[in-house]
């Protein structure tokens, strides 16, 4: 069985050309705070490569799929520009690519119900990455729940941007309270969330999460949060089926180590820590199969 990479951004060349550009250009401000940074050290915080060259790193690292992730944008439209082009990318790259859509509920309820069914028919297989808190609605906004029953009549997961309360800060944190995520859940039981970032470890810190069965986790940006010590000390309390690697490439996620983001680094720290094929790829085969 293969490792998927279960957490991924991308984006077209207009973006990779110039990305605070086109970030002024579209009134992404919250995403270029984030994504377009310098270190201290003057290291970019991620690159921007192409899906080509996603494919290229992807032989590299030995992942044999990917999930491109949609950004969590402020803008409708930059959400239904991204989905265009994640279309085109699963449909070049079948076997290696899926994606999800991403959506703001902003855009009203018939135009975004209208946008799921085209990146429906696109081939999308999921939505998010989504942050209420980022994108600026609540958890109960009614088209973000039509949003959510839609996905779970058509088994689409749907994955959230959730931060640790006791985390690391970083330029552009956006506080996320994790009641809300359980909250979600509860109310919406036939919907499959998949909480990026080791949920902000919100089974850690709410054991109550774990009688939750539609939540799931991904290990995105992992090494920029915790140590490497964070596999055995999730993974003891959250069952293996619940956890799904995932790298937030191309986000350098060893900066100190590496120049350029590299794919190879984090799955080799994941094996250390005796991490099962199930979480490499297997949970996540089985959530794509749906
Ligand atoms: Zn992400």
């Amino acid at each position: 069985m293969g490792i998927i990479d279960s957490h991924i951004h991308l984006y077209p060349a207009e973006v990779n050309r110039d990305p605070a550009a086109w970030a002024a250009k579209t009134g992404e401000a919250h995403w270029a705070t984030l994504c377009t940074r310098r270190r201290s050290d003057g290291r970019a915080v991620q690159a921007f490569p192409s899906a080509d060259e996603l494919i290229r790193e992807m032989d590299l690292a030995g992942v044999e799929r990917a999930v491109l992730l949609g950004w969590y944008w402020e803008k409708p439209e930059t959400c239904r520009w991204q989905n265009r082009f994640f279309g085109e990318c699963v449909q070049a790259h079948p076997g290696r690519l899926a994606a999800f859509a991403a959506l703001h509920p902003r855009a009203g309820h018939w135009p975004a119900l209208e946008e799921l069914h085209r990146a429906r028919d696109e081939g999308l297989v999921g939505i998010g990455e989504l942050s209420p808190h980022a994108q600026g609605y609540g958890v109960d906004d009614s088209v973000f729940r039509e949003v959510l029953t839609l996905a779970a009549d058509w088994k689409m997961p749907v994955s959230l941007h959730v931060s640790d309360p006791e985390g690391r800060d970083y330029p552009g944190r956006v506080a996320t309270p994790l009641s809300d995520f359980t909250r979600l859940a509860r109310e919406c039981p036939a919907t499959k969330f998949v909480l990026a970032h080791w949920g902000g470890l919100l089974p850690l810190h709410d054991p109550a999460a774990l009688e939750l069965e539609n939540i799931f986790y991904d290990t995105a940006a992992s090494p920029l949060l915790y140590d490497e010590g964070i596999w055995k000390k999730f993974l003891s309390v959250v069952p293996e089926d619940r956890v799904m690697f995932g790298s937030d490439y191309p986000l350098n996620l060893f900066p100190k180590l590496d120049a350029a983001p590299d794919m190879t680094r984090l799955i080799a720290q994941a094996k250390a820590a005796g991490v099962s094929e199930a979480v490499l790829g297997g949970n996540a085969e089985r959530m794509l199969a749906r």
